[in-house]
Formats: structure tokens, sequence, C-alpha cells
């Protein structure tokens, strides 16, 4: 499923540029537009969820293949021994603001904890 006004099905089409790092068949990892760290990445399903929790109510195992794809791109990165962080914003009260669910993949520098 996809909609037609969702930016990440965009992406996922070619419609939209995106710097894609890491594709397989039913999820995708590109840079972030606007970086918070060295390392952010997006890891998206190509299918169309909102959010994680539509995805792991849909979809567990895609969402496994998310979260594997996020380690991934870390080692990619060479953030995995150093520490990366991975963030699923889930709603518009925790700053979503894509309603297409993606893994946010941090890291290259410290990050703070408890984040903002
Ligand atoms: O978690 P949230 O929904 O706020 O994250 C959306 C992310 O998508 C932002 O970090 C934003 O910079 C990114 N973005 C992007 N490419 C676009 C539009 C948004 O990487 N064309």
């Amino acid at each position: 499923m996809s909609t037609s006004d969702c930016l990440f099905c965009k992406i996922v089409s070619g419609e939209v540029p995106a710097q894609i790092v890491r594709e397989s068949e039913r999820v995708v990892a590109f840079r972030d537009i606007n970086p918070q760290a060295p390392t952010h990445v997006l890891v998206i399903p190509r299918e169309h969820h909102v959010n994680v929790a539509a995805l792991a109510g849909a979809d567990a195992a895609l969402l496994g293949e998310v979260l594997a794809e996020a380690h991934r791109v870390a080692v990619d990165e060479g953030v995995a021994d150093s520490g990366y962080r991975v963030v699923f914003n889930t709603g518009p009260g925790a700053g979503q603001t894509v309603f297409h669910v993606h893994a946010h993949v941090l890291g290259g520098r410290g990050l703070n904890w408890p984040p903002g």
C-alpha cells in the first residue's frame, strides 16, 4: 500500500530524490535531509504504515527487517562500536512530522540522555 501524498512513498518510488545508502526487497535507508548527527540515516519499509505501532500490528517481521537494517547502517557508517541510537518518533507529540514509519539511526557524536 502507498499513499499518493506521502513524501516517503515518493522516495521509495524515486519520484522524490534521496541519498540512498542501503536497499533491500522491503526496506530502504537514506540520509536525513537535515542531519542531527554526523550519521543520521532514516530506515523505512517500502510499504506505507503511518508509524511503528501500525507497522508492529500489521507486520512484525517487517519491523524486524527495519531494525536489522538499522543495525547494518550503523555498521556501514562505522558507528556500531562507538554507540548509536535508533529512534521512532511516534505521533505529533513525540515530534513525528512524516507519517510513514521511519527509524532514525543517529551516531558519530555523544548522545545525551534523556533526549529532549
Ligand atoms: O521523526 P520525524 O517524522 O520528525 O522525522 C522526519 C524526518 O524526515 C526529519 O528528520 C526530516 O529532516 C526528514 N526528511 C528528509 N527528507 C525529506 C523530508 C524530511 O530526510 N525530504
